[in-house]
């Protein structure tokens, strides 16, 4: 007893800090390297009949956004142009027949390649993969979702918690994304997959297992309230009230402040 590695004593705010750092230093590198990258080919565009949403938003589906989002009536408006917009962009660089002659179906919604745009040039959501997947499921496994694509309801519903969301909401949305196989804990095996993918991208580590072995249990210190071992959606509550940066501890789900704002503003303006 009492060998407790020095950086096991690293208070709960310098630990999320250092998380918080090292993300950062991933995601100035990406943008650096994606800034030289060349911009990709734009996609050839079929002439093929649409599957098109519809163009005017229905009445009921307004009055239960009205009732479900922090949305107003005239952003909720501005975000069906919007998404519109994605859905036929997308569905025009889809061809329509697959390599053996076979149609191709079309999804009837947001698919994921189009999220992952967004999220990325929209909301500057520079994060690992792994975790933009899981937004992504989390918000395709919504009460609407399940098929591929997500409706207008699923996709103004999630955008809502995304910028507008409460504590609460931004706390189970991200507690959601962590919990890989969904069983309501976010277990030491999950806390590794989310870390290692977030570290090994660090040069020079000669065995950075290790050094997210030592990640997860000091990280789990600070989120276990309960000390059993796992972390319930009660601990992660707990934790971040006290300590707000251990919000996104593994991962960034939410956008900036600015981000969101900005984007906002681009509603209103329509
Ligand atoms: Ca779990």
């Amino acid at each position: 007893m009492g060998d407790k590695k020095p950086q096991h004593q690293i208070s709960m705010a310098a630990s999320a800090i250092a998380l918080r750092g090292v993300r950062l230093f991933l995601s100035v590198g990406r943008a650096a390297a994606e800034k030289r990258a060349a911009p990709p080919p734009r996609p050839r565009r079929p002439k093929t009949k649409l599957v098109l949403p519809a163009n005017k938003l229905q009445q009921k589906v307004v009055d239960m956004l009205l009732k479900n989002t922090k949305f107003n009536k005239n952003e909720l408006e501005a975000l069906h142009t919007m998404y519109r917009r994605l859905v036929t962009t997308a569905q025009t660089a889809v061809p329509t027949t697959g390599s053996i002659g076979q149609p191709v179906a079309k999804v009837d919604g947001i698919d994921q390649c189009t999220f992952r745009d967004v999220m990325h040039n929209t909301f500057d959501l520079v994060t690992e993969e792994a975790v933009l997947d899981r937004v992504w499921l989390t918000w395709e496994r919504g009460p609407t979702g399940g098929e591929g694509a997500l409706k207008f309801e699923t996709w103004a519903h999630g955008l809502s918690i995304l910028l507008r969301g409460t504590d609460e909401e931004r706390r189970v949305h991200c507690f959601a994304v962590y919990d890989l196989n969904g069983d309501g804990y976010i277990t030491k095996d999950e806390m590794f997959t989310l870390l290692k993918n977030c570290l090994l991208k660090q040069p020079g580590d000669e065995d950075p297992d290790e050094g997210v072995r030592d990640l997860v249990e000091l990280v789990l210190k600070k989120l276990d309230i309960d000390k059993d071992g796992k972390v319930s959606i009660d601990d992660y509550r707990q934790a971040v009230e006290k300590e707000p940066l251990l919000l996104e501890a593994f991962g960034q789900c939410l956008p900036s402040k600015r981000h969101a704002t900005a984007f906002m503003k681009t509603l209103s303006t329509k």
